[in-house]
């Protein structure tokens, strides 16, 4: 007997990448033209238009043929100096990571440290700045959508907590998982250099990554001395499309179109929005119902902060996140999110974002409801009821 294929679609629950609308996946399989062709440059502009609405900014956007953590590095080396100081408001392992790339660029790393669980309060932001006289910290970095621990941060607190501590430094958003699922507004929220990628809520290939840049930003960048070429906005802003170093990833920009299009002529940003927090409630009324009989719990405990793109969820006692995975995946074809860093084999992680409605939550909800089962993990038996009323409401 050959070894047993699952049929049918797997069902991705990953927070990113995310799936792929099939329209997108054939915008983007055309011939490649040449980057400088005018008929592309109409599309290339059109989706920088698109871009800065969905990020709702109308100020410069540079793109690198990268995934997120290109981003993350452009906007550290485009507005820093070697020695210059950060402060990483911590969330959980992907604000860690940041503080660890901006360490291994020669920056010094200051924490607003937090209880994965909670995040960091913008009091102790506000606090940590008021210490800082002498103005050593020169950029706040913020995960707006925490992934590893689904929690969203509030930026518009952290903003006023540099502006009531009467700070220069700049405010870095990280918006990965956030951007074209959850709301974020760059200019009204005074983030002066976003980070974005393809493959979360914009439902695109991974490979590209960008920052929003604020005037007050490209004026720093003006005295930044970190060391970047690829990555350079002085370098880019000579190029014909004012980004990209390199070669134009054309067929990004076709996908991009299609993805834009489907965002915002077919749906409409605020009703995207308003789909992922509908997904996202049946997705946490499935959770807190399963917690009973000392079952998994969210991991998030701040109510205000739980996440709309993806729900970290941790296991009871005892039983391992990767075991439950491994069911929901070798037997059922169900791909969950695991753990990171200090949460792996104690979390697993169902993203909802992106390319998704109500059948493809129920279905994947349900998997993780048999995988328990079948594995043997305690839970109280119901939690895809309690999504189904959720989703009735
Ligand atoms: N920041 C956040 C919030 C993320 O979720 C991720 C990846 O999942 C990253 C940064 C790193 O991005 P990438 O994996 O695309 O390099």
């Amino acid at each position: 007997q050959p070894a047993r294929k699952p049929r049918g679609r797997q069902f991705f629950a990953n927070p990113g990448p995310t799936n792929i609308p099939d329209s997108v996946l054939l915008a983007g399989a055309r011939q490649t033209v040449d980057f400088n062709d005018p008929n592309f440059v109409e599309v290339y502009t059109a989706c920088i238009d698109g871009l800065k609405r969905v990020l709702k900014t109308t100020q410069n956007i540079f793109l690198y043929t990268g995934s997120g953590h290109a981003a993350w590095e452009a906007c550290l080396v485009n507005l820093l100096s070697p020695g210059d100081a950060v402060l990483i408001v911590e969330s959980g392992y992907f604000s860690e990571s940041w503080a660890k790339m901006a360490k291994d660029l020669g920056l010094e790393v200051q924490t607003v440290a937090a209880d994965w669980r909670r995040g960091a309060d913008p009091a102790a932001v506000q606090a940590a700045l008021a210490a800082d006289r002498t103005h050593a910290i020169k950029a706040v970095c913020v995960v707006h959508n925490e992934t590893a621990t689904g929690m969203t941060l509030p930026v518009q607190e952290i903003r006023a907590a540099i502006d009531a501590a009467g700070h220069p430094a700049l405010l870095l958003a990280d918006t990965i998982s956030s951007l074209g699922s959850l709301d974020f507004r760059m200019d009204e929220w005074g983030v002066d250099a976003s980070v974005g990628g393809s493959q979360k809520g914009l439902m695109l290939h991974t490979g590209m990554s960008f920052n929003g840049v604020s005037a007050k930003a490209m004026e720093a960048h003006k005295t930044s001395r970190l060391p970047k070429h690829y990555f350079n906005w002085t370098n880019m802003l000579a190029r014909p499309h004012k980004s990209f170093v390199g070669t134009v990833p054309v067929s990004f920009f076709y996908a991009l179109q299609e993805s834009l299009r489907l965002i915002e002529q077919e749906e409409g940003l605020e009703n995207v929005f308003a789909r992922h927090h509908r997904l996202a409630q049946a997705v946490r009324a499935a959770v807190q119902h399963w917690s009973g009989n000392n079952g998994p719990q969210l991991f998030c405990l701040n109510p205000a902060r739980y996440s709309d793109s993806v729900t970290a969820i941790l296991m009871p006692e005892g039983f391992n996140a990767d075991d439950l995975r491994a069911v929901a995946l070798k037997r059922f074809n169900v791909s969950l999110g695991g753990g990171l860093g200090p949460l792996g084999g104690k979390v697993f992680r169902i993203g909802h974002l992106g390319d998704l409605n109500e059948p493809m939550i129920l279905g994947t909800l349900s998997t993780v409801e048999l995988a328990m089962r079948v594995a043997g993990v305690p839970h109280a038996p119901g939690g895809v009821d309690a999504a189904i009323a959720a989703l009735a409401d």
